[in-house]
């Protein structure tokens, strides 16, 4: 999306823009904006819109008819205004540390014992990913868990960029990540940790593995070959 300006920049923090649209005294549509929205299994940024020295809390941000709708909790927002959004960055950065993380454990996961990923959710005090896995016990777990902070010592730089659909098809690696994505996306969204693993992805990653800190994981569940649970978190 064109004016998901954190699609190019997760670091952004801060940013200008104009109301597009109100609804309902509450639902803001913005020419461009850096609020992440609820999806991909990650959690929406909350922050705030000001217009001049007036602030307009945000306090969820969601994707619908594929226009980002910034829910705020003061009405009186009107087309046309300027505004400033500011991101909760405590908040948007720990997601951004957890997402990266998932891509970590994930290709871990599988590379070892070809687990399939089958879900996951990312909020900012709880994350957790499910996989089917043949052999599953928490000693196995732990290890890749090791592994994965051995990984964030050593660094990689995490990437993004975009390729053509038909240009992933050529690449072989690629073209399971082109076979995953509806038909209407045209172009891809590519976020690789260095020499790891590579994603077709819309969401917001560290610009490094170091960034990520110590990975902890909290709980384990079983609820059958299919359907195993990890519930991680990062610290520091
Ligand atoms: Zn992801």
């Amino acid at each position: 999306m064109e004016n998901a300006l954190y699609m190019d920049n997760c670091y952004l923090k801060e940013f200008e823009a104009t109301v597009e649209s109100v609804k309902d005294d509450k639902y803001v549509i913005l020419d461009k904006t850096a609020f992440y929205p609820l999806g991909g299994g990650v959690a929406y940024d909350i922050g705030v819109l000001l217009r001049n020295d007036e602030e307009f809390p945000v306090v969820y941000v969601g994707k619908f008819d594929d226009k980002i709708s910034h829910e705020v909790s003061k009405p009186g927002l009107k087309q046309g205004d300027k505004v400033i959004g500011i991101i909760n960055w405590e908040k948007r950065y720990k997601l951004m540390k957890l997402h990266t993380t998932a891509h970590l454990l994930a290709s871990i996961f599988h590379n070892k014992s070809n687990a399939l990923i089958t879900g996951g959710k990312i909020e900012p005090e709880k994350a957790r990913m499910d996989f089917s896995m043949e052999n599953f016990d928490r000693a196995i777990i732990d290890d890749y868990c090791k592994l994965a902070n051995e990984l964030v010592q050593k660094n990689a730089p995490v990437k993004i960029s975009y390729m053509k659909r038909e240009e992933a098809l050529k690449i072989p690696d690629m073209v399971k990540l082109a076979n995953k994505m509806p038909p209407e996306v045209e172009i891809l969204r590519i976020v690789e940790i260095e020499g790891i693993d590579r994603q077709a992805d819309g969401g917001c990653h560290v610009n490094s593995l170091k960034e990520i800190g110590t990975i902890e994981i909290v709980k384990v569940e079983n609820k059958g070959k299919n359907n195993r649970r990890v519930y991680y978190d990062v610290k520091g």
